[in-house]
């Protein structure tokens, strides 16, 4: 038996994880340093992803996909996070489980029909548009305004750290329709190449080098109406159904790196003599890596168990933020012990550690900060 197994874990979902392993230690680890380098991952890995089915997990099976839950999503994104190269992670998984749901569950018949064949083949790469420079936790303070126009809306404003919209195909976008209701947003289809939609400049970050991050320009942009996705005021709610799935994948490719920079550091430390010894015969260091595991063990059964509960149909938002907040931290706690226990090399650019640690440090920020999901359990935990 696998040691991944779990108890929420299926034949169908362990070979996915086999299968993304595979992929990312054969088709990412090698390439990976060049991709950071280059600030880009290839369109031909998306597609080779692509054509391997890869990419269509959550796609329903009449337009090409699985069709399978949220428990799929949690164990593709662990699979990932054992590239050790997170800004590959999140490029696949902003269009697979962030930016895609929001199609497939709100996409009339004819928009699935018309873009679903390009999510799937890798051919359309999406990202998802709500955050700008005035607005990221608030999402109902955003600005961008679209007006009725005709046949369509016509959009104005600006969108900060939108992720794959550098080189991606298309962006779902966020907009207040309603001015005088905060939560009057509507989400609309914006394919790359529309006249006005400019990306304004490529953010240079901390990691995930290899993702692409846009400020994005919108000046009197025309969509069309059937460029709407969903029912238009309704936006907010329809966005917010959707953060839980992106909240699962945030945890769940944090914690496949975790899981790989752990076992790098047994085998660093097992390695490494010092007094006499090697660094794992300390007991300071072997209890802190085993608290380690036990940190990230709980932080994995966390999301496997809110993921359990989306594919029963349960309200999972108070399970999912809990486990948003505390996995993200601890993630970050064990990358912090992984660079300290590699001593000077932690600290090397050479050493994937110290990549995995700078990556790491955007999931408690990025999909919710960790104060945003604490209170989203506070709320839920008023008695009476
Ligand atoms: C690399 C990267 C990629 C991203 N990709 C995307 C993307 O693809 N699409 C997209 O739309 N957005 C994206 N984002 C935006 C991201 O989701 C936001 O940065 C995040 O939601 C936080 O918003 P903010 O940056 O405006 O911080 P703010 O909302 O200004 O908050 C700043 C800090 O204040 C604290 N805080 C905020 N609210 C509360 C509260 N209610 N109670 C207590 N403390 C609070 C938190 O510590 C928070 O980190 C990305 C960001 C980064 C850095």
């Amino acid at each position: 038996m696998s040691r991944h197994r779990n108890i929420y874990m299926t034949d169908e979902l362990q070979a996915i994880y086999d299968q993304t392993v595979e992929f990312v230690s054969k088709e990412v680890l090698p390439h990976g340093e060049a991709w950071e380098e280059e600030g880009k991952v290839p369109r031909q890995v998306l597609s080779q992803m692509g054509e391997l089915g890869m990419l269509s997990l959550r796609i329903p099976e009449e337009h090409g996909g699985l069709g399978l839950g949220p428990l799929a999503s949690a164990t593709f994104s662990e699979a990932l996070g054992a590239s050790t190269f997170a800004g590959f992670d999140v490029t696949v998984l902003v269009h697979t489980d962030m930016a895609g749901p929001h199609l497939v569950n709100s996409g009339t018949p004819e928009q699935l029909e018309r873009w679903l064949p390009g999510v799937v083949s890798g051919q359309t790469v999406l990202s998802i548009g709500v955050s700008e420079p005035d607005a990221g936790s608030d999402v109902a303070g955003i600005r961008t305004s679209a007006v009725k126009d005709g046949d369509g809306w016509r959009l104005n404003g600006t969108k900060t750290f939108i992720t794959n919209a550098v080189y991606g195909d298309m962006t779902i976008l966020a907009a207040k329709t309603d001015p005088d209701n905060k939560y009057g947003i509507t989400m609309f289809l914006i394919p790359s190449e529309t006249e006005g939609f400019e990306v304004a400049k490529k953010l240079n970050k901390h990691g995930w080098l290899c993702s692409d991050t846009a400020e994005l320009v919108l000046t009197d942009v025309f969509i069309p109406d059937d460029q709407v996705l969903g029912t238009v005021h309704r936006g907010f709610y329809e966005t917010m159904k959707n953060f839980q799935n992106e909240r699962m994948v945030l945890i769940g490719m944090g914690v496949g790196a975790a899981q790989a920079a752990i076992d790098q550091t047994l085998a660093y430390t097992q390695e490494r003599k010092a007094f006499g010894g090697h660094l794992y015969d300390l007991g300071a260091i072997r209890q802190r890596m085993a608290m380690n595991q036990a940190r990230i063990d709980a932080a994995r059964a966390s999301m496997y168990h809110a993921a359990w509960m989306g594919e029963q149909g349960a309200d999972n938002v108070k399970a999912m933020s809990g486990a948003k907040a505390f996995g993200c931290e601890v993630i970050n706690q064990v990358m912090y012990d992984c660079v300290q226990f590699h001593g000077g090399m932690g600290y090397m650019r050479e050493t994937p550690v110290e990549r995995m640690y700078r990556d790491a440090r955007i999931l408690p920020i990025g999909g919710g900060a960790t104060e945003v999901m604490l209170e989203e359990v506070a709320k839920r935990s008023i008695m009476g």
